[in-house]
């Protein structure tokens, strides 16, 4: 992930939102470090993390926000949402609550940001299968009503966590270029 002396094609500001727990903090280690920390609150205070990537032959700088623990209903201020391109909607696949708040979520979303953005509805923590809790048609169809990607990804186990973000930036790359 080496970024020196790179001429920025692009730079792609993405923010995460969702209830508190449901993983954003470990999806962004994931994505911008290849991490998983045991001890998350080593992520707390940290504002984004940038991950420098080619699409296209384009060099796009993706800069992903953190609530850092703002998750309280509309305590996520209008800055956080300033110049999003893009966001993850986040909910835990083992944490029905989590799912039923994603509608909240989106509507402060679509109040604050551009009306353009891309957004990937993330149901997290695949690898808890056994205590599932969302079933994935729910979300699928959740998705398809509200016009968002939808992925299942584990952070943990690092399944469909690059493919999500991936998505997300391609697809906000096809719309700006
Ligand atoms: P945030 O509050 O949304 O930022 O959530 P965190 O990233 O801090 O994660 C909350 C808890 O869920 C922590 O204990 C993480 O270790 C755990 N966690 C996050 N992602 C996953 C995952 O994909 N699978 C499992 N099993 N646990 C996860
Ligand atoms: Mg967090």
């Amino acid at each position: 992930y080496g970024e020196f002396n790179q001429k920025i094609d692009y730079v792609f500001k993405i923010v995460l939102i969702g209830d508190s727990a449901v993983g954003k903090s470990q999806l962004l280690a994931r994505f911008s470090r290849n991490e998983f920390c045991l001890d998350s609150k080593a992520t707390i205070g940290v504002e984004f993390q940038t991950r420098t990537l080619t699409i296209d032959n384009k060099t796009v700088k993706a800069q992903i926000w953190d609530t850092a623990g703002q998750e309280r209903y509309r305590a996520v201020t209008s800055a956080y949402y300033r110049g999003a391109v893009g966001a993850m909607l986040v909910y835990d696949i083992t944490k029905r609550p989590s799912f039923d708040h994603v509608a909240r979520w989106l509507e402060e979303l679509r109040g604050h940001a551009d009306k353009n953005i891309v957004i990937m509805l993330v149901g997290n923590k695949s690898d808890l299968k056994t205590l599932r809790a969302v079933p994935m048609e729910d979300a699928k169809e959740f998705a398809q009503r509200e016009s968002l990607f939808f992925m299942e990804t584990s952070a943990l186990e690092a399944t469909n966590v690059e493919t999500a973000f991936l998505t997300v930036l391609t697809d906000i790359y096809r719309i700006v270029s």
